[in-house]
């Protein structure tokens, strides 16, 4: 058995290496080496980089509007605010909302870290509800029974790429006056009842880091239904001056309205983005490709209970990993297959490595019952998290599910 120590070195090894791995066109043909993540980089992308170099203008530029206005086409409405990285979105929605100490926040308690620690850096308490099995996602049924009379708001995560049903979740929120986050930093083309999330709640977040749908080396966006609640932020984003450098008459003459931040993007990264976001259609339409085949390559492997997936036509998965968790008796062994495929060339990773309540600072801070979260540790303990990014081909699929196929066949 490994710690947890030693468990958690090994998703950071597994992000190393994910990062290693930052270079331009994509080498399947060329070796077998299958990286968990790899951006995809061509020559648009570096002349796109390369003409805002060429210029003067680094920041508070024409880019990050440009950027703003096609990503908000490419989600299919909303108003889009560009952002420093997806931590500082969530952190911009948990202040804009005015989360206080003594505020509860239902979130699941499986998530990215920084779901959480945007509610804790408001100085509110997190209140974690468990996952369902089969999605990874929030267990809805279980939201009402955690709502007090001091729940202000429900954050929550579209798990690995997967939909959560929002229109459940904005009527709890709607009957008790609560406000809706949503964490959509993998799920940039997920999409729930013909809407793209992040325009169902109050606010949606999105990441653009290396390993994500798409990059801009790091970054984020902000995207809300509600114009006033995308402009406030935008401005407090910016230090709360109360005019961009572009509509300054005066060069260098402002005034300032509020407290702030900067939590700006550059015109770099925007311009990377752009050229990026031209690519979503293709990047989904791969990873949807080889998510299918290696599922369908997997459902042939009696180790393996089930695939995480959307359970409905109506909810449509955006493929950013495929979770395979193991069957019962199998899943002592999951940091063994890991390590295995690992030294097979086929990168793998854990989505999350543990539920958040059991992570130190918030275990220490809350000391959540395991019997809280058990969907989630099986889900943490039990499950393998593998490729299907743009960067690989459904020979590749083959070539994992053989491979994982005969790792678990001689443990
Ligand atoms: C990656 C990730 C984040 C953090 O994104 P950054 O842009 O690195 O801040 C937040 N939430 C989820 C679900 C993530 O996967």
């Amino acid at each position: 058995m490994l710690t947890l120590n030693e468990k958690t070195n090994l998703s950071e090894k597994a992000i190393l290496s994910d990062q290693k791995a930052s270079c331009s066109e994509i080498p399947h043909e060329i070796s077998r080496e299958i990286p968990f993540g790899r951006p995809w980089i061509d020559e648009a992308d570096k002349q796109a980089v390369l003409e805002v170099l060429n210029g003067h203008v680094l920041t508070h530029g024409p880019k990050c509007k440009e950027f703003e206005t096609k990503f908000s086409n490419f989600v299919g409405g909303g108003t889009a605010v560009s952002t420093s990285s997806c931590m500082a979105s969530l952190h911009l929605a948990a202040l804009h909302i005015g989360l206080k100490p003594g505020d509860e926040v239902i979130v699941p308690a499986q998530t990215h870290v920084a779901t959480v620690h945007a509610i804790e850096l408001v100085g509110a308490t997190p209140v974690f509800v468990d996952c369902e099995l089969r999605t990874g996602n929030i267990d809805i049924a279980q939201i009402e029974t955690k709502i007090t009379n001091k729940t202000k708001a429900i954050f929550l995560v579209h798990y690995a790429g997967i939909p959560v049903a929002m229109d459940k979740i904005n009527s709890i929120a709607k009957a008790r006056n609560l406000k809706v986050v949503e964490d959509c930093a993998l799920a940039i083309g997920t999409i729930y009842k013909g809407k793209h999330v992040g325009l169902w709640g109050d606010v949606g977040c999105f990441s653009f880091y290396p390993v994500k749908h798409m990059t801009t080396g790091e970054g984020g966006m902000l995207i809300s239904k509600d114009e006033k609640t995308a402009r406030d932020i935008a401005h407090f984003r910016a230090f709360s001056v109360d005019r961009t450098f572009s509509e300054r008459k005066i060069p260098g003459v402002y005034d300032v309205t509020g407290v702030g931040l900067n939590y700006r993007m550059s015109e770099m990264q925007a311009a990377l983005g752009c050229s990026q976001v031209a690519k979503l259609p293709e990047i989904l339409e791969r990873r949807k490709r080889n998510f299918l085949r290696l599922k369908e390559a997997l459902s042939k492997i009696p180790q393996i209970d089930h695939v995480l997936d959307s359970p409905h036509p109506d909810f449509i998965n955006s493929h950013y990993c495929l979770i395979a968790v193991l069957s019962e008796e199998n899943q002592k062994n999951r940091n063994d297959v890991i390590m295995q495929l690992t030294e097979q060339g086929i990168g793998c990773s854990v989505y999350y490595p543990q539920p958040v309540p059991r992570m130190k600072y918030y275990r220490d801070k809350y000391k959540t019952s395991p019997e809280e979260y058990k969907n989630a540790s099986c889900i943490s303990d039990g499950s393998l998290a593998l490729p299907v990014g743009p960067h690989l081909n459904e020979e590749d699929m083959s070539l994992i599910a053989r491979t994982l196929n005969k790792i678990l066949n001689q443990l």
